[in-house]
């Protein structure tokens, strides 16, 4: 049954399911790839899902600027800035930097016009730079930038860090039924998946699935790619997000799919690979055309791969890998991976 929480479309769905041989030679079983890249435009990848609900909220709300944050190349903030523009709304984006002045009270107009943050900026953005200790307080500085919003005569409409709470994470029950209606027509050489395999950054995806995963029987559990944190930490997360979706959708019912929370392919932090996830990119890149990128979607496939290597799974398992997009953040970070030389 659909849910009935309101929703204003944005996703061009359903996104593709594709199969590469080649993949699975590299990855080690069946991966079938869902492609949320494919969302949308510019503005794809797997927070427009989250927006669809938000946009919505947001109008009924009668917002007239969507404010949000996440690190300096967000692809959740990017998507916010083009989603706000395309309807007619401002937005105000609180980005986590490392380097440079710091003032969570001031737009900054000078930021590097690369990645996510040149299609913020082309669609006129508002962006405040925030040190990493102020981006702590970020739920506090995001009500706050409303609140002066709302003072100035506009309003404000907060959405939280990745998109990632209870009315975002319908989105992805909505993708688990797009998932359950591929299967039954056909659309996938597969009738049920051992898992979906996914990156997990604010959990708001993951939440998603395991709640639609119970819906459907689409798929067996949800692994958890996380790009940070750890299992501890996402595990109270999602428990948290569950809990506000069954607020919003009363039809969602208390099963949610088993989720492991995979820490293998984290990586040395956030944003950042070691050399033999790199080779994986790139390895995937040459072999199968398939844009992976190193803050996300590197570190997902990497941790499915493991996974057989560790025999979690078989060589004949059909899996379903959720490519989330993230291109642009791609090419603003790309000179870091090893390009050289044919391999
Ligand atoms: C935000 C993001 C994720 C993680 O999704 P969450 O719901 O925040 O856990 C994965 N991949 C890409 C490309 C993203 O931008």
């Amino acid at each position: 049954m659909p849910t009935a929480v309101p929703r204003i479309p944005l996703v061009h769905g359903p996104t593709p399911i594709v199969r590469m041989a080649a993949l699975d030679a590299l990855v080690g079983c069946r991966v079938h790839v869902k492609r949320d890249d494919m969302t949308g435009g510019a503005e794809a990848g797997n927070k427009l899902r989250k927006l669809e609900y938000f946009l919505a909220d947001a109008q009924a709300n009668a917002a007239t600027t969507l404010v949000t944050c996440g690190a300096l190349q967000s692809n959740h903030a990017r998507a916010t800035a083009l989603v706000a523009a395309r309807f007619g709304l401002r937005s105000l984006l609180l980005l986590r930097c490392t380097e440079g002045p710091t003032d969570p009270w001031t737009d900054a107009d000078d930021l590097p016009a690369v990645g996510n943050v040149a299609l913020a900026r082309l669609v006129g953005a508002r962006i405040r730079r925030i040190s990493a200790s102020d981006y702590r307080q970020r739920t506090a500085l995001l009500l706050e930038s409303s609140q002066e919003i709302d003072r100035n005569g506009g309003r404000g409409y907060v959405i939280p860090e990745g998109g990632s709470n209870g009315l975002g994470s319908l989105g992805y029950v909505r993708a688990a039924e797009e998932i359950a209606w591929q299967v039954r027509h056909g659309a996938v050489d597969a009738k049920r998946f051992a898992e979906v395999v996914v990156a997990c950054g604010s959990g708001g995806t993951v939440a998603g699935l395991a709640l639609g995963a119970a819906r459907t029987d689409v798929y067996q559990r949800v692994r958890a790619a996380l790009v940070c944190d750890d299992a501890r930490y996402f595990e109270g997360v999602v428990r948290r997000i569950v809990q506000e979706s069954r607020a919003w959708d009363d039809t969602l019912g208390d099963v949610v799919a088993p989720v492991l929370y995979d820490e293998s392919s984290r990586g040395p932090r956030y944003g950042e690979m070691d050399p033999g996830q790199k080779d994986f990119l790139v390895d995937v890149a040459r072999n199968t055309g398939l844009i992976l990128d190193p803050v996300y979607t590197g570190k997902a496939l990497y941790a499915l791969r493991l996974a057989r290597e560790r025999r979690d799974l078989g060589p004949k398992d059909d899996v379903l890998f959720l490519h989330t997009g993230g291109l642009p953040g791609f090419l603003a970070t790309a000179a870091d991976l090893p390009l050289g030389g044919v391999r």
